[in-house]
């Protein structure tokens, strides 16, 4: 079997249409994106065309929809293409929007794989980021929602939902999610809304651009205007939805995921469920010491770094710390009681934090990392002998050489500590 790679779209593409919440129109343009770039989309409208990143940690809004933000600019209704692009395997692309809500074109995921395919796909050089489910990860939600992912090769979902009204009420399927089956079986499965709740939605400003175009509209007496394509195709959008909020994840994913009654709001919640699993799971270096050494001036005993799990350029790194008994300070601190300085614990999250930064600056050869300030420092466990501390650090801003960057420790999925810092690059 080939190793797989990650992979973009050949070439631009766009597509037009209306929000089905503003009711405004848009144009979007898929773009290929460089490797470990992600999904990432980008405000044509708005002064500097500010990017945002489409990841779990911009995730602002999951009423009858998916939201990201970045600071001030904003994307709406973001699950569909998400999802088009998931089912797809493609792991960088560049959004371009002219406005703040993706186009709902018929309501479904059809013209987004469509598009996808009518440009093609280009291989690239790097190993896919993936998220593996090893153990079960279950997650609950207010409305009886109810996910389970367990281990399995691929992605398989089996959801059910159950809705009162007579041309819905309970469905449930098992999908397995490839880009071929997604198109038969999922992709024109369109959004559905219930006439009743119209009014107060509209009084919201919500379901304004919808119409039986775009919509499968329940009235009382069933569905309005046109057939059904798939008798439960209720059920298959939701399935479809759920696949593009997964998506948010920046991964691929390998899990059977039972969803029960799933929404938005529970996606979102399982989604990030995934991303704690795999960050207490994944032990695999993505960057071994040695090539750690070529980007960090430290050396024994001040380098605190064993390996990089997980990397997104420009916006997040994932770093492990084995803490043994035979770490030089656990002599001194304290004999007969050896716990880690917390010090050195928030100088390890800085060295995994100045690799995330080394990789932003050429000739890195020739710079290094300095910490200018720390903000909001929490210590909230100790970490002895025998603990794996597991960093991640978040890149929230880059201007003019200074950084700056949010960062975690966790020993088996508890934080033990945390901090904001400040960082500029100079030469050596
Ligand atoms: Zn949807």
């Amino acid at each position: 079997m080939t190793e797989p790679r990650q992979r973009t779209i050949r070439k631009d593409v766009s597509l037009a249409g209306m929000g089905i919440h503003s009711g405004e129109s848009a144009t979007i343009t898929l773009r290929p994106g460089d490797v470990n770039t992600g999904i990432r989309f980008r405000r044509l409208d708005l002064d500097g065309c500010p990017e945002i990143p489409a990841t779990l940690s911009h995730v602002v809004g999951t009423e009858l929809g998916t939201s990201l933000a970045n600071g001030d600019a904003q994307v709406n209704t973001v699950e569909h293409v998400m999802a088009a692009l998931a089912a797809a395997q493609v792991d960088n692309a560049i959004i371009d929007l002219d406005g703040q809500e993706v186009p709902i074109r018929d309501g479904s995921f059809q013209d987004y794989v469509h598009a996808l395919r009518d440009v093609g796909f280009k291989s690239q050089e790097v190993k896919p980021r993936v998220v593996c489910v090893k153990t079960r990860v279950t997650t609950t939600g207010g409305d009886g929602q109810s996910y389970s992912a367990t281990t399995n090769r691929g992605l398989t979902v089996v959801a059910s939902i159950d809705f009162e009204h007579s041309a819905i009420g309970r469905q449930s399927g098992e999908f397995s999610i490839d880009l071929e089956s997604f198109e038969t079986e999922l992709a024109s499965a369109r959004t559905f809304g219930f006439k009743k709740d119209e009014e107060e939605l509209h009084d919201r400003g919500l379901a304004l651009g919808a119409s039986l175009d775009n919509t499968v509209v329940l009235g009382q007496d069933g569905v309005m205007g046109g057939k059904l394509r798939f008798p439960n195709e209720f059920l298959r959008h939701k399935v479809g939805d759920l696949i593009g909020d997964l998506a948010l994840l920046g991964a691929r994913i390998e899990a059977r995921i039972v969803a029960e009654r799933p929404s938005h709001a529970g996606n979102i919640e399982l989604a990030k469920a995934l991303q704690a699993h795999a960050r207490d799971t994944n032990r695999e270096a993505i960057v071994d010491t040695a090539k750690i050494m070529q980007y960090l001036p430290h050396r024994y005993p001040m380098l605190l770094v064993d390996r990089i799990t997980e990397y997104e350029a420009g916006k997040r790194i994932v770093g492990i710390k084995n803490v043994t008994i035979n770490e030089p300070f656990f002599q001194g601190h304290y004999p007969g009681h050896p716990i880690m300085p917390g010090v050195l614990i928030i100088e390890a999250m800085a060295q995994v934090g100045g690799l995330l930064l080394m990789e932003e600056v050429e000739k890195h050869e020739d710079k290094v990392v300095y910490f200018m300030s720390l903000d909001r420092v929490k210590w909230r466990k100790p970490v002895t002998p025998g603990d794996t501390i597991v960093f991640e650090l978040e890149l929230l801003q880059f201007r003019r050489q200074v950084c700056k960057l949010k960062g975690q420790g966790f020993v088996e999925g508890t934080l033990v500590a945390e901090a904001e810092m400040m960082a500029t690059i100079v030469d050596r």
